[in-house]
């Protein structure tokens, strides 16, 4: 089995996956929103005494299997550098306990990975990745063979969710609650303009609808009532993902993926699924591949299904060579 960790940002998680068949044996996470809630957003050192309390918790749950693990996997890129450290010191602590080797495994290969917990991998695929860090459009050809074909110029699409949430005082993190506002909202009351929608120019931009957004709440000003704030809601997430479906589309018409899949927290959003799956089969791809909801967010699963491909290819390193990096880009 392989053991894997993940302390990137706010949860921390353990899981176990059985190498022959990469079936999940074990998956435990904590997460700490509710820690950094009344704060607005993750505070690191916050985060990082968190991971310290909980990975052990969850480690205890795991002994039963120790013997039969042959290699520890953990994040240890990108994400926040206090917190990345507490995975990736329990993850060196148990490869000399164990006598096993480390494989140290990027995050975000990580989310790609969370759409082969419950099908078979394939590839090659298009992929977008929509998280708390990152809007990015991928051609993922081999594990490990990566091409970004367009990134965010600023805030990422989830970040953006963050941002609404927190100017109309609805909580962190934005995402779901964002999203169950917009459910009983007017996505028309708003007239947001879609961003970079005449550039041809693949790249994504948030920074700009965020401040329509915040002209619109001040303009509403303190007789905003609930109808008003779901009403932002639903004309903000309509915008966000026309934006994304606009990109989208050029990329479609000049480069025709063989499959296409989103991946990363803020593809649990609904709204966003259903109009890429229109999408998706408008350009006749076979359906979209999702991962479960469970693993959109971050998770050790998924860490741990990386892993199996890292292990198969030996790609082991020594433990005075392994560092974490806070920043990666593909
Ligand atoms: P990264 O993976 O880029 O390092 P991260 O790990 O912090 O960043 P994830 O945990 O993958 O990010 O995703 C969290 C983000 O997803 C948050 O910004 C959150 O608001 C967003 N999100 C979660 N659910 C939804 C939703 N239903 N709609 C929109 N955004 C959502
Ligand atoms: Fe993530």
């Amino acid at each position: 089995m392989i053991l894997s960790i993940e302390s990137s940002c706010d949860d921390s998680s353990i899981a176990l996956t059985r190498l022959e068949d990469c079936q999940l044996v074990f998956h435990k996470k904590i997460s700490q929103e509710l820690d950094h809630a009344k704060y607005g957003g993750v505070v690191p050192e916050l985060a990082a005494r968190l991971h310290a309390e909980a990975l052990p918790k969850i480690l205890e749950e795991t002994t039963p299997y120790l013997q039969e693990v042959k290699a520890v996997a953990v994040t240890t890129e990108p994400g926040l550098s206090v917190t990345l450290v507490e995975g990736l010191v329990m993850a060196k602590a148990l490869c000399i306990a164990l006598d096993v080797p480390l494989l140290p495994i990027n995050h975000l290969h990580g989310h790609i990975y969370s759409l082969f917990l419950e099908q078979p991998a394939v590839f090659p695929l298009g992929v977008l990745l929509v998280s708390g860090g990152h809007t990015q459009l991928l051609h993922v050809k081999a594990h490990g063979n990566i091409t970004c074909l367009a990134t965010t110029m600023d805030d990422s699409f989830g970040e953006s969710f963050d941002k609404v949430s927190k100017m109309l005082g609805l909580g962190y993190p934005g995402g779901p609650v964002v999203e169950k506002m917009a459910k009983q909202g007017d996505a028309k009351r708003f007239n947001f303009t879609v961003p970079l929608l005449r550039t041809p120019k693949l790249a994504f931009s948030y920074s700009g609808l965020k401040n329509q957004v915040r002209l619109a709440i001040e303009e509403l000003g303190e007789k905003r009532d609930e109808q008003d704030t779901c009403d932002v809601c639903a004309s903000f997430q309509a915008t966000a993902t026309a934006h994304l479906l606009n990109k989208l589309e050029r990329a479609f018409k000049a480069h025709p993926f063989e499959c296409f899949a989103v991946v990363g927290g803020a593809s649990a959003n609904l709204y966003l699924r259903t109009h890429l799956e229109k999408l998706v089969e408008k350009y006749r791809m076979p359906p979209l591949m999702v991962a479960p909801l469970v693993y959109c967010s971050d998770n050790a699963a998924m860490i741990g299904r990386c892993g199996v491909e890292a292990y198969k290819r030996g790609e082991f390193v020594g433990l005075d060579d392994v560092r974490v990096n806070p920043k990666v880009a593909f």
